[in-house]
């Protein structure tokens, strides 16, 4: 009886085989956007960090049973990666989008609209929804001359951040990116690591360390504070807090919230 009830119930609030699943907001904004009306699911809750995303059970019915499931791939949500396997409802962008990936294992794909264009190009495809996509990619094409025009002139060209997040963006803008620390937002950079930050950030002049939103900015404040730069946030855009949602924000105002704040502490111009 425990068992048909715990069944009964895990049934009942899977997202349903209607649903698009994603591992977390890039993904899931790509699918509403292009395939409005069906109910997309972000496993990634509000708020939270999705690096080494831990599935509930309910989540795991969700991806089981889900029309679609979206995924990165490539090890950035492991325990994600392990439910959904190779199910033929499952698209692994880092794999499938046909984008030009730097050697160093950098999953931030997204932070560079020209890549997520292929991204939101993939998922257009897999929903059947190519023309919804191509609006969609148009407006990350005026993203991309945006950059391209905000980033042109700028005094200084050193970003240096608290979450190695920005290769991409980085690549594409002529930045050079200095991270604290590693890839995932949750490593604690050795006093070495700090020290050679903070020489560079001396050396080079640099005026701003940029932290993110869904993290502490301990580790930011305390190069900005041995050097006396300033703090802003660079949004990795890997999830929207509950503030953000309310007031109505989205991928591309957190994408124009990063130029300003680039143009700004690069002293552009
Ligand atoms: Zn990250």
């Amino acid at each position: 009886m425990v068992v048909f009830l715990l069944t009964a119930c895990g049934a009942s609030v899977s997202a349903g085989p209607d649903a698009v699943v994603a591992g977390f907001y890039p993904l899931a904004f790509a699918a509403e956007e292009v395939a409005p009306g069906v109910p997309v699911e972000n496993l990634t809750p509000p708020g939270a960090e999705p690096h080494d995303l831990e599935l509930s059970p309910i989540d795991a019915a969700s991806v089981r049973d889900a029309r679609l499931v979206l995924l990165l791939g490539q090890g950035f949500q492991p325990q994600l990666e392990d439910a959904a396997g190779e199910g033929d409802n499952v698209l692994h962008l880092l794999d499938t989008a046909g984008l030009d990936l730097l050697p160093n294992g950098d999953p931030h794909v997204w932070l560079d609209p020209v890549r997520y264009a292929k991204i939101v190009e993939r998922i257009g495809e897999a929903l059947d929804a190519e023309q919804a996509a191509s609006r969609l990619v148009a407006r990350l094409q005026e993203l991309d001359a945006d950059y391209h025009e905000g980033l042109a002139t700028c005094e200084r060209h050193e970003i240096v951040t608290s979450h190695e997040a920005f290769a991409y963006l980085a690549q594409g803008y002529g930045l050079e990116q200095i991270p604290i620390t590693g890839l995932s937002p949750e490593a604690e950079p050795q006093p070495a690591d700090l020290a050679r930050v903070v020489d560079l950030v001396d050396e080079r002049g640099v005026t701003t360390i940029y932290y993110e939103t869904l993290v502490s900015p301990r580790i930011a404040e305390t190069v900005a504070r041995e050097t006396g730069a300033e703090t802003a946030v660079l949004d990795p855009i890997e999830g929207l807090t509950p503030a953000e949602i309310a007031n109505g924000e989205d991928y591309f105002t957190r994408m124009r919230a990063n130029l300003r704040a680039l143009e700004e502490g690069l002293g552009c111009h």
